[in-house]
């Protein structure tokens, strides 16, 4: 049908949701790469093409979130890329937005549960002021913790 047809710009305009969006598979590149540096933690490469490639290239469907997770153990780190998260769901047009993780897997550094559970949400409610995405967690429990992350 002539003029009814959907342009990829008619479909980012859309009014959005996205219900199930994982924090720790969802940053950006470039926040990974400034992390290591402030952390002093080693990723596989120091550039974003570089990160790219290496993270396609992983053997294991678990190498991007075994990468991101190295730099997600600080308050500091969580806030910044839920808050990033909620800025880059708005470009989308994303108008609601459901984030899980699992808070046991970012205490590796000495953050305790509750400061985790926290420093997203306050990442994601300052965001929601600043760009008007209303964002909700989804904190998961895992059973057989050491078993699951293999
Ligand atoms: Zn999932």
């Amino acid at each position: 049908m002539a003029g009814m047809e959907l342009t990829l710009s008619d479909i980012q305009r859309l009014p959005k949701t996205d219900l199930h969006v994982h924090l720790d598979g969802s940053l950006r590149l470039s926040t990974m790469l400034e992390l290591a540096e402030e952390q002093g933690v080693q990723l596989p490469a120091d550039t974003p093409e570089g990160l790219r490639k290496a993270l396609h290239c992983g053997e294991k469907a678990g190498s991007l979130v075994d990468t991101t997770l190295k730099v997600l153990q600080t308050a500091e780190a969580l806030y910044r890329v839920a808050h990033e998260l909620s800025e880059d769901a708005a470009a989308e047009n994303v108008r609601y937005m459901e984030v899980r993780y699992s808070p046991m897997l970012h205490t590796r550094g000495g953050l305790r549960l509750t400061t985790v559970v926290e420093a997203v949400l306050a990442g994601l409610w300052d965001a929601q002021k600043d760009y008007g995405v209303v964002g909700n967690a989804i904190v998961c429990g895992i059973l057989r913790h050491s078993e699951h992350l293999a």
